[in-house]
């Protein structure tokens, strides 16, 4: 695991190199290199003992060209400035790679949720939603959970938002619980999204991913739903982890019965139906043919990427392969299906649901499920198309200079401002 990467150069090096390949001037690959501004914030709330705590939170607003700021809010005690502003190009790279009408955000808190109580979250996320207040709205900016945030919190913030506006505007956030705006399939887009892109990445190597063993790093939302899906396309979930550690099994694990005994006991660990415990950099590199990471950023360097044998990665989680890695993982042959594609999942159904809102109307999880299925397939062969008619080094730089080229041209129809 490397610590020293810092995402914000990584993100930088992956526009720059995508760059090359697309016709945009200087003054406009500056822009699409940085954020266009950053809130920092710190948050004063009061604990349950009556004590007073300071929070510092971020938001980075990317690139709104394509519509209005889109992306998560992560509550972690790693949580820093460089990182949510690598995240936020991150998603408007990913926005535009899906083809959705939204720009790129993201917002976190520097907080180890785990350690307080639910009152103590609620403040906090009040208290946060408050200093947001200014900068979002259905047409401003659309908060979304990430890691350590869900629907509670979402729902919190909708609340806060609407009371202090007077009104009631659901679409001002997404990932929202059902009865309170939500959208069918929200909750298992990302992992669907994950499984969608990989298998078509198996069909692009003549492979049915029915025959392919798999192993997921992390066993939150994201990696728990890729075990689950993946597994009912017949494949084999040989490994799975979470910050814990990680379980093998040869013959394959349950993903419902895993989840069921984190459920339990709050860690993979320890499940009786595995045969071995390893570790989560065993995991990375064991000889499977598919390989899910999906936890935090970073997690593959360029010295483990020596040692990865998975024939294709999904990236469920946004930034887990440095430059380096990925260098070395082209040179092996490696498919990766980078995270702005591969996890798009997860905002696409955003924008349904903000769709969804506006419209006052809700949609089958079937209509749901469908139309997420179409535009990650016909995303897949765009890219597919991309990296092939242009010769390029990888998935992911196709994906980028697909990406750039969207949001180039949006900004290339209103032009500067004079
Ligand atoms: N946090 C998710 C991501 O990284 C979803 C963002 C959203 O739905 O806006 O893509």
């Amino acid at each position: 695991m490397s610590d020293e990467v810092n995402p914000f150069s990584s993100l930088q090096r992956q526009v720059e190199e995508a760059v090359q390949y697309v016709d945009v001037t200087e003054g406009m690959l500056q822009r699409l290199k940085s954020p266009e501004r950053v809130l920092e914030t710190n948050l004063t709330v009061e604990m349950d003992d009556g004590s007073t705590e300071v929070f510092t939170a971020y938001r980075s607003q990317f690139n709104g060209d394509r519509g209005p700021y889109k992306g998560g809010i992560r509550y972690h005690p790693d949580v820093n400035r460089e990182e949510v502003k690598a995240l936020s190009g991150w998603m408007a790279y990913k926005t535009a790679v899906a083809g959705v009408p939204l720009g790129g955000a993201k917002g976190g808190i520097v907080i180890d949720p785990s350690e307080y109580s639910e009152s103590e979250l609620e403040r906090v996320t009040r208290s946060f939603a408050t200093e947001l207040r200014p900068l979002i709205g259905v047409d401003q900016d659309i908060p979304a959970p990430d890691v350590n945030t869900g629907q509670r919190e979402m729902n919190w913030i909708k609340d806060t938002y609407e009371t202090l506006e007077n009104t009631t505007e659901p679409g001002v956030i997404t990932g929202k619980a059902i009865e309170n705006g939500g959208s069918e399939g929200r909750v298992e887009a990302t992992g669907r999204s994950t499984v969608l892109a990989a298998r078509e990445a198996f069909d692009y190597r003549d492979e049915d991913i029915a025959d392919a063993t798999v192993a997921v790093q992390g066993y939150g939302n994201a990696g728990w739903i890729t075990a689950k899906l993946v597994e009912e396309l017949g494949a084999t979930v040989v490994a799975v982890s979470d910050s814990s550690g990680g379980i093998y099994d040869a013959a394959g694990l349950d993903p419902v019965a895993v989840k069921e005994h984190k459920r339990n006991t709050g860690s993979v660990v320890g499940y009786q139906g595995a045969d071995d415990e390893i570790s989560n950099d065993e995991l990375l590199t064991l000889d499977v043919d598919l390989l899910v990471p999906a936890a935090l950023g970073n997690v593959i360097d360029a010295d483990l990427a020596g040692d990865v044998e998975a024939d294709v990665i999904s990236e469920a989680a946004n930034g887990p392969i440095t430059p380096d890695a990925d260098d070395v993982l082209e040179g092996k042959d490696v498919i990766v299906i980078p995270d702005i594609l591969a996890n798009a999942g997860g905002v696409t159904v955003s924008y349904f649901e903000w769709v969804q809102n506006r419209q006052r109307f809700h949609w089958s999880e079937e209509r749901v499920n469908d139309e997420l299925e179409s535009i990650i397939v016909d995303q897949f062969w765009n890219l597919v198309d991309a990296y092939e008619s242009h010769d390029l080094p990888s998935f992911r730089v196709a994906a980028y200079v697909i990406a750039l080229q969207r949001i180039d041209d949006a900004a290339e129809e209103f032009g500067p401002w004079p």
